[in-house]
């Protein structure tokens, strides 16, 4: 299937490693010319040859924390007119309420929601007068089952999810969408230090650990991140004119509610 956005361009936030990674790669594959973001220069410019080989060009990589003002506004100087934003950042640490300060909140809300928002207006009306715009946020499963330890996480990108559902709807008329994509479990660094880590707590090897975790899934395995990359591209497609304001839950079944 030609998704019909060859020549386009894209920025894609936090983009170096794991499913940002494999959103800028299945956009590039795409024909799209890619602007990545990350923190760390050489996972980012290792990310960037390998777009650079699937042919589309043009690729362009950005050393910057996004959460940042200076970060984002280096990112927007790379990309100034992106006809296609994916919005993307580390999560939130886990831990107890109790013990998080309003810094932690403000923390938080900064990366996971309002990183995104400041990104979504300062590109959305660029994209509403050219008439073609696809925003993505890589949110997380736990906007629909909140996962305990991650408050953090549960509390500000729901805030986003809510800002989300209302903006989408008045951009759509432009064929500009926008939706979130809800990762489940999905095989990247991230999940690999999670895992790591409770293995150790637990005094047992990481495959046992893993495998535990793979037992909730009824998919019986961890997500490929190629897997969540086209799911994203799909939504940034010409033919995806006519999704928005959706929460695209990508977690194997393991989410148990009907809707
Ligand atoms: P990852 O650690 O594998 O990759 C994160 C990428 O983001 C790296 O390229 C890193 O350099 C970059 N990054 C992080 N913070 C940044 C910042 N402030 N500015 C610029 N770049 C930054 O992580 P991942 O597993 O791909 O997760 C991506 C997002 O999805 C995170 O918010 C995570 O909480 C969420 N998530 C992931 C899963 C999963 O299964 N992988 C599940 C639920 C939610």
């Amino acid at each position: 299937m030609d998704l019909g956005i060859s020549g386009k361009r894209a920025l894609v936030c936090a983009a170096s490693k794991g499913l940002g990674r494999a959103c800028a790669l299945a956009l590039a594959q795409e024909g799209v010319h890619v602007t990545i973001v990350a923190r760390g220069r050489e996972a980012l410019e290792a990310t960037a040859a390998e777009i650079e080989k699937l042919g589309a060009g043009g690729t362009v990589a950005v050393a910057a924390d996004i959460t940042t003002p200076e970060g984002r506004a280096a990112a927007l100087a790379a990309c100034p007119r992106p006809d296609i934003l994916v919005n993307n950042a580390g999560g939130p640490p886990p831990g107890d309420f109790r013990d998080w300060t309003r810094e932690d909140w403000l923390k938080a809300l900064d990366a996971n929601m309002l990183t995104p928002i400041e990104l979504i207006k300062a590109t959305v009306d660029g994209m509403i007068e050219r008439r073609f715009g696809r925003i993505v946020n890589i949110t997380s499963g736990a906007v629909k089952a909140p996962i305990d330890v991650l408050g953090l996480s549960n509390g500000a990108r729901s805030g986003l999810t809510g800002f989300v559902a209302g903006l989408a709807r008045k951009t759509v008329g432009h064929n500009v969408t926008i939706n979130n994509l809800l990762p489940g479990l999905f095989d990247t660094d991230r999940i690999r230090g999670v895992v790591g880590a409770q293995a150790k707590a637990q005094d047992i090897a990481y495959e046992a650990a893993l495998a535990a975790r793979v037992a909730t899934i009824p998919a019986g395995r961890i997500g490929d991140p190629a897997e969540f990359g086209a799911a994203c591209a799909f939504l940034c497609g010409a033919q995806a004119g006519y999704i928005t304001g959706q929460n695209w839950l990508l977690d194997g079944g393991a989410y148990p509610g009907t809707f």
